[in-house]
């Protein structure tokens, strides 16, 4: 899974066309994030976007705060929380914020048996590859979105249908 979304995340760091076994997409250049405010502004206007809020009606918001362990970012359930290193270079890209977001999409929603057990496989199970496809759709557009669920396939990995 990490594998799948760090190739992923590369290709965004270019941004541009995509050639995808012959057929060409045009993807965004991904947002990277210098401080928290940066970070907090672009959370709540994720969370505010019509296609969220219709996805996700009931998404509380979330706290973000600076992650003092510089090695990666992760999400908080019991507080709905999204801890950030800022200082490691790939940390504050916007493919990993969306990731934390998905958790907390995908926690609050209640969305299947894997939604609430952090750091275990099942936490990136295909509920949240499902909620992530679904976020990256309506934030980065459906190119973006294509490309990471073709990823989290040829790579074996499930994406839940919505029920
Ligand atoms: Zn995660």
């Amino acid at each position: 899974m990490y594998a799948v979304e760090d190739q992923w995340s590369a290709v965004l760091d270019r941004g541009g066309v995509v050639d995808f076994f012959g057929s060409r997409f045009d993807v965004p250049l991904q947002r990277r994030f210098g401080d928290l405010a940066s970070v907090r502004r672009y959370v709540e206007a994720v969370l505010a976007l019509p296609g969220v809020v219709g996805s996700f009606p009931d998404a509380p918001t979330v706290a973000v705060r600076e992650r003092a362990g510089q090695t990666k970012a992760h999400y908080e359930p019991a507080t709905g929380t999204i801890a950030v290193p800022l200082r490691s270079v790939w940390a504050a890209r916007e493919s990993v914020i969306l990731h934390e977001i998905a958790h907390h999409l995908a926690f609050t929603a209640g969305l299947g048996p894997d939604a609430d057990v952090q750091d275990r496989p099942g936490w990136h199970g295909p509920d949240y590859r499902r909620t992530m496809c679904e976020l990256v759709a309506v934030v980065m557009g459906d190119p973006a979105a294509f490309l990471l669920r073709a990823g989290y396939e040829s790579a074996g990995l499930v994406v839940g249908a919505r029920p």
